[in-house]
């Protein structure tokens, strides 16, 4: 009988690209059709509607009851026109992923017929069964109900049939049980501090924007292929297999062609992405055999992030379509590249500047040096946290590994920067020099405002990089939701500019000119942040040893990185700013730790079914074919040493992946028994977690000796290159 293995991989190679119908109208015809947003709104809504709906996201009026039915009137005759019959409340709880629950618009008229109704209240907020979703505690403690709450500043969009309402989603006590409550919070937060400290340069500033630009890795992988293997299916990676012969050495897969299959996968991705108003504009083949990136124009933390979280969605329904399987695990094999979701973050005025790029003149200059050493500051008091907030199960598997950010958050600034900070420190009192208009100059500072962008070195190392006129913190992981890396990002730089601004004012008070005591003050701040700052090699070991001597988060067991959420300071900084309480935070950590055991548990159970009924008995099988091979040869007065080299290997792998597997199982009940979840995680990862590679290398092993006719599992080499 001919093995599976081989009809899957036939399957696979006889596939041939899908006809993609190229839309016949251009981008800017479609792009945002399936979006509730301004042009439908103006269509839909009557002139007073319009106004307080664009108000209310604006500037956060509220909107009266009347004004919400009025707007729900125009999105339900909008969503008709466009093929929906049914809305839903689209929430992010924290499972990851979005979460939505459909209801019909039609409703019994009580007449045996039904009338379509959309309210305002119906709009507004919904009560969506809280309990199937994790709340850390939080649910037991107070209430099971949850709520989800219209979030306008996003907008409502179809997907197939269905309204979807971005909303956050909360606990009958108001705790964010989701991401985007959180984000919203730490974003006005932000928006207040750097207000605030943008006032020092231009009064005419009264809004500050965080921009985001994420950049989405995946791998694709032929459909047949990932249905036979059990370990993709159900952990997203491959939890064994040998690197194949041909793996990434050649770098010929970045910016080569992409295959066809591929191409049209993708541009058919890029039409529901326009049409859903998702700017997705660059599309590259990545480091990796298999792996693509994809990108946006950057956009407003809140609906970038609504974006991205809508992308991954789509991206899995249309690698569907194609008969592929879209991977976002971070590392689904081993020894290739894994998949990251690089942040590009910057932060604007409502003047139109960008805080993050170094202008022409010496005061734009101040204002650029302000934002980027507050921001330095921010990252250097927060790296463990930072850390923590990109961590997980998955995530872990890449960040250390030598081919992605380390597992210790440091920044790089390139040369030139790097060079005018120092300068500015070094520099003494005497060279400042503030002439009659109170202008700012100082010797230090000539060599600012010469700055260009393109002089800003990459380097590809750093996991938070200083990119000419933006930040970018590349250690997020492909499959995380963005908002949890922007919340402590937002969070600590408002921290860190509110503390800014009474130290600067304390100095005004007490005498000194403005311009001087910002000057000061960052002085100060770029001493003390000092040794976040690295632009050497990221990956090497002498980093490791070096960021500890400096005192950065060198921790790399994942359920331990998970505490920096509870530290006292952390926890005092997210109450201050109003953006998680005490209790939130505990709740938030308890759900970390339980999906990490979750995953390594699931993960467990699967690499020991796989161990104990795919790979031992095909080794056995062909142990047994050798035993009586040579068995037979000694009859004949033959030897085979080779063979019987072979059986005893064959022989010795196996009996270390039964020994391996069984304990494995018996440090899972261990752990099982366990309470409370801390300390479960860390057994998890101490007692669990690390036995995988020892049984893995076995498995791996004998994928090289035994027949390759035998084998059930598809191979790397055959998974990995679409033709
Ligand atoms: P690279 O791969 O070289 O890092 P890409 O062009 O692939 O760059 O992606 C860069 C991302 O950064 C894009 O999403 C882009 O829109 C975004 N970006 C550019 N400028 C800014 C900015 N000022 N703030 C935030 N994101 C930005
Ligand atoms: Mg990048």
């Amino acid at each position: 009988m001919e093995l599976m293995r081989f009809k899957m991989i036939e399957e696979a190679m006889n596939r041939s690209a899908l006809e993609v119908k190229a839309p016949s109208a251009r981008p800017s015809d479609y792009f945002g059709s399936k979006v509730f947003g301004r042009k439908a709104m103006r269509k839909y809504l009557d002139k007073r509607t319009y106004e307080a709906l664009v108000d209310n996201i604006e500037k956060g009026t509220p909107l009266t009851r009347e004004i919400a039915d009025s707007i729900a009137s125009g999105m339900r005759q909008w969503a008709m026109e466009n093929g929906a019959d049914h809305y839903t409340h689209w929430f992010q709880p924290l499972t990851g992923g979005t979460a939505e629950k459909h209801d019909s618009f039609a409703d019994p008229d009580g007449h045996g017929g039904v009338l379509e109704e959309f309210s305002g209240k119906m709009l507004i907020q919904q009560e969506p069964d809280a309990s199937s979703f994790p709340s850390g505690g939080i649910r037991n403690t107070f209430e099971a109900r949850g709520y989800s709450a219209w979030d306008p500043t996003s907008p409502a969009f179809i997907v197939d049939t269905t309204l979807c309402i971005p909303t956050v989603f909360i606990s009958y006590t108001g705790e964010a049980l989701d991401y985007k409550a959180p984000l919203l919070r730490s974003l006005s937060a932000l928006n207040k501090a750097a207000t605030e400290v943008c006032q020092y340069f231009d009064k005419n500033v009264s809004r500050v924007f965080s921009y985001l630009g994420w950049e989405q890795e995946y791998f694709l992988i032929d459909e047949s292929l990932w249905a036979a293997r059990p370990d993709l299916v159900l952990t997203g990676r491959t939890m064994m297999g040998h690197e194949p012969a041909k793996s990434q050495q050649l770098e010929d897969h970045y910016f080569g062609a992409i295959p066809m299959r591929v191409m049209s996968f993708m541009r058919d991705l890029e039409y529901e992405c326009h049409q859903l108003g998702i700017p997705v504009k660059t599309r590259h083949n990545e480091v990796a055999p298999n792996q693509f990136e994809l990108a946006p124009v950057y956009e407003e933390v809140n609906l970038a992030n609504d974006h991205n979280q809508l992308l991954m969605t789509v991206m899995d329904k249309v690698a569907r379509k194609h008969r592929f399987r879209v991977l976002l695990h971070e590392k689904p094999f081993k020894g290739v590249n894994g998949s990251g979701k690089h942040n590009n973050w910057s932060l604007g005025t409502d003047t139109g500047v960008n805080l993050l790029s170094p202008g022409n003149t010496a005061q734009s200059n101040l204002q650029f040096i302000t934002f980027l050493v507050n921001i330095i500051s921010a990252v250097h008091k927060n790296n463990g946290l930072l850390k923590a907030s990109v961590m997980s199960a998955t995530n872990a598997h890449r960040l250390g590994a030598n081919e992605a950010p380390p597992a210790i958050i440091s920044t790089f600034l390139g040369e030139q920067i790097s060079g005018v900070l120092d300068h500015l420190v070094e520099d003494s009192d005497e060279t400042i020099r503030f002439d009659a208009k109170s202008v700012f100059k100082m010797s230090g500072m000539t060599s600012i405002p010469s700055i260009s962008r393109d002089n800003t070195d990459r380097n590809r190392t750093s996991p938070f990089a200083f990119t000419g006129n933006r930040f970018e913190f590349r250690a997020v992981g492909s499959s995380d939701n963005c908002a949890e890396a922007m919340i402590v990002i937002n969070t600590a730089v408002a921290k860190e500019l509110k503390e800014f601004k009474q130290e600067v004012d304390a100095k005004i008070a007490s005498g000194a000119k403005k311009e001087r005591a910002i000057y000061e003050v960052l002085k100060e701040k770029i001493q003390a942040s000092k040794p976040i700052r690295f632009e050497g090699n990221g990956y090497s070991d002498e980093w490791k040893e070096e960021a500890s001597k400096r005192g950065l988060d060198c921790e790399t067991s994942t359920p331990e990185i998970f505490k920096r959420y509870l530290d006292a300071q952390t926890m005092e900084m997210f109450k201050e700013l109003g953006v998680y309480t005490p209790l939130e935070l505990e709740a938030r950590t308890e759900v970390k730790w339980e999906t990490y055991v979750k995953k390594v548990q699931i993960e467990s159970r699967v690499l020991g079914d796989l161990a104990m009924n795919h790979i031992v008995p095909i080794a056995s099988k062909y142990e047994a074919i050798l035993l009586d091979k040579a068995c037979k040869m000694k009859e004949l007065g033959l030897i085979s040493t080779a063979d019987i080299d072979l059986i005893r290997r064959i022989q010795d792998h196996t009996v270390a992946i039964q020994t391996g597997t069984t304990n494995m199982i018996n440090a899972r009940k261990k752990a099982n028994r366990i309470e409370n979840m801390y300390e479960k995680a860390v057994a998890y990862h101490d007692t669990v977690e690390v036995m995988f590679n020892e049984i893995r290398s076995h498995i791996d092993a004998l994928e090289e000796i035994v027949d390759d006719q035998l084998w059930t599992l598809p191979k790397y080499r055959e998974i990995m290159f679409i033709k």
